[in-house]
């Protein structure tokens, strides 16, 4: 399966450090910062390191280090904002894809909102 991933997306230049970011953590193949238009207290963007358009993308193609490693990330931003369901209120994670799923930037990323309720996903 072909997937076209654009290196002159926001992300990458992130990643690239051509543009600044905030970050949370950042480990061997993931990066977490702060998203620029904040929907919630807690509104943190955990992307991989490489160059994946989606998760299925980053599901079919990563290697299990990757994969291992953005999944312990995600986790990990949660406990550093107090999130979790150990230590907060919870959370919620999203990844949108695709024309369908109404994505802006053309990088994988999960949204990790937390800090108030969120209500009801009605769409
Ligand atoms: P999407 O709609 O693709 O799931 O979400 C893209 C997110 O990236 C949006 O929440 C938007 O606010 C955020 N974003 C867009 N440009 C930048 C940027 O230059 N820096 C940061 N930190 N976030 C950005």
């Amino acid at each position: 399966m072909a997937y076209d991933y654009d290196d002159q997306n926001i992300f990458a230049k992130i990643l690239r450090g051509e543009i600044p970011n905030q970050t949370v953590l950042e480990t061997e193949h993931t990066l977490a910062f702060r998203d620029i238009e904040p929907q919630a207290p807690t509104h943190v963007l955990v992307i991989p390191k490489g160059s994946y358009v989606s998760y299925d993308h980053f599901a079919a193609q990563a290697s299990d280090a990757e994969i291992i490693d953005f999944t312990r990330a995600i986790a990990k931003v949660c406990e550093m904002e107090g999130v979790t369901l150990s230590a907060g209120e919870g959370f919620r994670m999203i990844s949108n894809a695709g024309a369908h799923g109404v994505q802006e930037v053309p990088h994988l990323h999960v949204h990790i909102l937390g800090g108030r309720p969120m209500g009801r996903m009605v769409q």
